[in-house]
């Protein structure tokens, strides 16, 4: 039999599959699109998140060959292939959470075929820092649930829209962290002395942060 090849976009299953190309689950009536065919005599089907396809087929039309295998590639390989086909955001919700990752952004950045506002974007977050502050379990909590999107703090380490706070649970009682972290980014914030808020004081609105995605096997340096 001859070898063939089919794409059907749009397939909807009713158990989770595995995408092929970020290897994260695909969830049940979840559409996503579907390449089935014969190669070198057996059958194979395989299953793609949609970005996770689109990044595939922009990979494949670059490529010289036309042949593009991502099975051998590390996470930096997919993110630069979800920028080049400009898809990242939408694909980056696929991944496991990582951390913020100033090479990861700045080889999104660098992407010539990424949309300009996705590599602005990357620009910003490279450039983003990050800001290490303890918090007491009370406002930690009402933080992580959603109730308090916003920190106020002395203002004394140049916070900027767009950089991430990493908040640490601290016991002031036990005078020690309790090992629990939370991330969020610094969305809005307002300078005192104006509104109420003292000089040296800030108020910063919390936005979620944007996942990068760090290379296999490397950890938080926090
Ligand atoms: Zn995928």
């Amino acid at each position: 039999m001859s070898e063939f090849t089919e794409w059907r976009d749009g397939v909807r299953g009713s158990k989770p599959h595995r995408c092929e190309f970020c290897y994260r689950t695909i969830p049940a009536r979840a559409p996503h699109s579907v390449v089935s065919g014969r190669f070198d005599g057996a059958w194979f089907r395989q299953r793609y998140h949609g970005p996770c396809d689109r990044a595939l087929a922009e990979a494949r039309r670059a490529d010289s060959l036309g042949y593009v295998d991502p099975h051998g590639w590390d996470d930096w390989e997919r993110v630069k292939a979800f920028a080049a086909a400009g898809v990242l955001e939408e694909a980056l919700a696929y991944f496991r959470p990582a951390r913020d990752n100033d090479r990861a952004w700045q080889a999104i950045a660098d992407q010539p075929t990424a949309p300009a506002a996705m590599r602005e974007l990357a620009q910003e977050r490279a450039r983003a820092k990050v800001h290490r502050l303890k918090t007491w379990p009370a406002y930690f909590e009402a933080v992580v649930d959603g109730r308090k999107p916003f920190e106020l703090r002395r203002d004394d380490r140049d916070f900027q829209v767009g950089d991430v706070l990493h908040l640490y649970e601290f016991d002031p009682e036990a005078n020690r962290h309790t090992g629990r972290k939370h991330r969020a980014a610094v969305g809005y914030l307002i300078r005192g002395p104006q509104f109420g808020i003292e000089a040296g004081w800030v108020a910063l609105g919390l936005a979620p942060v944007l996942e990068a995605i760090a290379p296999r096997g490397a950890s938080d340096s926090a």
